[in-house]
């Protein structure tokens, strides 16, 4: 593989990050405008709404139903596979029928590795997707080593199976998206650049140049990958290489593929689409979960309309030198403090302050729990690091190694000084800190703002090793102010660890967790953070049995989060695709049916993929495969290898457990209660 590093770039103060308009004030990156049907899309329009529908293409009118219950559930543009000629035939009647009831919304064919029914269906709907890495290759998971000519050979070979299409597009007026795939880029691009962003950007340019050699411009780009971190890298990336090239800028499609489901599907989907949104990318948005796809449109919704009234927010100080890169991750580096930075995982702080913890039982919501027999303690998977009790020291002793945070009155008179650790305003801080006994000799926490920042404050942290900062904000654009602080600390060499605290109104439906994730997961993927505390204030106005359930949701979406950005790995990990015309099980029974009996399996990551064609390549990281191959028939993998072939779907999930048993990985589930 040949060295080709990211374009240097070199942050300044007229352009700090090289991807966006700006680091700091809110602003939309302007694009051209794509005509697509009656839904033009670009800069000018606002961010759509789109997804994909799961039923047989073959089947015109279960197709054009759940079309319309996608459209009526937000969908703006509606997406359908069309694996082969007879499918993209099949469009015509699939649209004919929705016009016909009504509905003009544009239609998107979805092609992977068929040239022909893309030339077909170009003519017949009003976008096309390929996939760079599959359109004119077959993927043979081989390393060819390719020097200069027969690396420029292959793309002559690709011009000249894709020009057609391009041609068709711009007869026809039809637009493409070249959309990506992290987990299926050709082997001519991973032999070049690698399973990287650069190789995913690159695969993208190449077909992008061969449509501008044709003067052909409707152009919609895409990066997805399952990994947010890796999706985020590689749409910056994108942004930047456009511009250093003096291409022009298209509209971007965002979306992480095999998202999941539920909240740990939201709270990936908003981890990679949220941290780009905040930055003024995106265009379109796609949810892909294993769910039915009407329910992918609220949550893209919710996502999209929180830029709507976000322009105008209070202003944030400009950044001079931006020293994160943004297309690779590094963790900020940070000194250890108790079990806070250095190489520590993140840690999770539960808010408890308006939960008076009386009983053992109190503790389980946030993963410690206690059984009577055999008399001892137990932790879960998702068991919190810190308590936050504030005024309302816990009566007993606490498990686990679990602590507790009390505000600096409090602890002052609550005397453990083992267990139990300060919390102080900035103000208070520097009042005291050169108090003989007046602070923690080993951890205190320290809350933040931007507007406290000062060069006294920088000098007390530089000469102090027991202080934690706890970050938080009350702006509007909140995860720009919160790096902005980030920015201030890296730029004065100050290594002390720091906590992320996000303030929700929220407490319920899907908001909370996408904006949570969003906000600290857009920090955590560029490195920031060696904590996170999510917090509510509208707690006091709940009953306890109310509290107690907010407690649990916090931690979870907490342990969510950190797993989303690959911060820290909590869970098993499920890459499932949200499934297409090309299906062959029911994905949500199986995924479900999977996760039964294998979510005790920490760290581990399960791809399970509805079809051969892109499933081996979509599930990308993953440590085990179960891909449909074809009716009741299943190929499980270990990583990219298959390794039991066509076995009945009756025992399939016992044959994975095997195979993640032969590994060694396997351990048998805990018992809670
Ligand atoms: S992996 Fe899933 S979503 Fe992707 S093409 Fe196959 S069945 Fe459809």
């Amino acid at each position: 593989m040949l060295d080709f590093a990211t374009p240097s770039i070199i942050p300044s103060a007229d352009h700090p990050a090289s991807y966006c308009n700006s680091l700091t004030e809110y602003s939309r990156r302007t694009t051209i405008t794509v005509p697509i049907g009656s839904v033009p899309l670009g800069s000018d329009y606002p961010i759509r709404v789109q997804s994909m529908t799961t039923i047989d293409t073959m089947d015109t009118l279960g197709s054009v139903e759940q079309a319309i219950r996608m459209i009526e559930a937000g969908c703006e543009y509606i997406r359908i596979t069309a694996p082969s000629v007879k499918e993209a035939q099949n469009l015509e009647n699939i649209r004919k029928e929705l016009r016909a009831r009504g509905y003009d919304t544009p239609l998107v064919a979805d092609i992977h590795f068929t040239p022909n029914a893309a030339e077909l269906a170009a003519r017949i709907v009003e976008k096309v997707r390929i996939n760079p890495g599959n359109y004119a290759d077959r993927k043979r998971f081989e390393v060819i080593d390719y020097t200069d000519a027969s690396y420029a050979a292959e793309l002559e070979r690709i011009r000249d199976k894709f020009r057609p299409l391009v041609r068709i597009c711009k007869e026809y007026g039809t637009a493409m998206r070249i959309g990506t795939n992290h987990g299926s880029l050709s082997d001519r691009i991973l032999s070049r650049y690698g399973d990287t962003p650069l190789g995913m950007v690159e695969s993208a340019l190449e077909f992008l140049r061969i449509c501008e050699d044709e003067n052909y411009y409707s152009i919609v780009l895409s990066m997805k990958s399952s990994n947010p971190q890796v999706m985020v890298e590689a749409y910056r990336l994108l942004v930047h290489r456009l511009d250093a090239e003096g291409l022009k800028p298209y509209p971007l499609h965002l979306g992480v593929t095999e998202a999941g489901e539920a909240e740990d599907g939201r709270i990936k989907s908003a981890v990679g689409i949220g941290t780009l949104l905040e930055d003024g990318l995106g265009d379109t948005v796609r949810v892909s979960l294993t769910e039915d796809p009407e329910l992918e449109a609220p949550v893209a919704q919710a996502l999209i309309d929180r830029y709507t009234r976000r322009a105008g927010h209070a202003p944030i100080p400009a950044i001079r030198h931006y020293p994160i890169d943004p297309f690779h991750y590094t963790r900020r580096k940070t000194h250890e403090v108790a079990n806070f930075g250095g190489i520590n995982v993140p840690r999770v702080i539960a808010d408890y302050s308006e939960i008076p913890v009386t009983e053992h039982e109190q503790l389980r919501p946030i993963g410690h729990f206690y059984l009577p027999v055999p008399d001892k303690w137990r932790m879960n998977d998702l068991g919190a690091d810190y308590l936050y009790t504030g005024s309302r020291p816990v009566s007993f002793m606490l498990p686990n190694g679990l602590k507790e945070i009390l505000d600096y009155k409090t602890w002052l008179t609550a005397g453990d000084r083992v267990h139990q650790f300060p919390l102080l305003d900035t103000a208070t801080y520097l009042n005291l800190r050169q108090t003989p006994d007046a602070l923690h000799p080993t951890l205190n926490f320290v809350e933040t703002r931007l507007g406290d920042w000062s060069e006294e404050l920088a000098h007390a942290l530089a000469a102090d090793q027991a202080v934690v900062l706890v970050v938080r904000t009350e702006n509007a654009h909140a995860m720009a102010e919160l790096r902005r602080l980030y920015v201030d600390l890296i730029n004065t060499n100050l290594t002390c660890p720091v906590v992320t605290l996000r303030s929700f109104a929220d407490r319920q439906g899907d908001t909370l967790q996408l904006y949570a994730a969003t906000d600290l997961g857009g920090l955590l993927v560029d490195g920031l953070g060696d904590g996170v505390w999510l917090a509510t204030d509208q707690l006091p106005a709940m009953p306890m049995e109310d509290r107690l359930a907010t407690a649990n949701r916090y931690n979870s979406i907490a342990f969510g989060i950190l797993q989303a950005a690959r911060t820290r790995m909590s869970k098993t990990e499920y890459i499932s695709c949200p499934s297409c015309g090309r299906t062959l099980f029911d994905l949500q029974e199986t995924t479900a049916m999977i996760r039964k009996r294998t979510d005790h399996l920490k760290g581990i990551k399960i791809g399970i993929m509805g079809c051969i064609v892109n499933g081996p390549g979509e599930m990308a990281d993953a440590d085990y495969g179960y891909v449909g191959i074809g009716k009741d028939k299943i190929s499980l993998y270990r990583g990219q290898q298959v390794v039991k072939k066509s076995v009945h779907a009756d025992h399939a999930v016992n044959e994975l457990i095997e195979l993640i048993k032969e590994d060694g990985r396997w351990n048998e589930p805990e018992n809670e209660v």
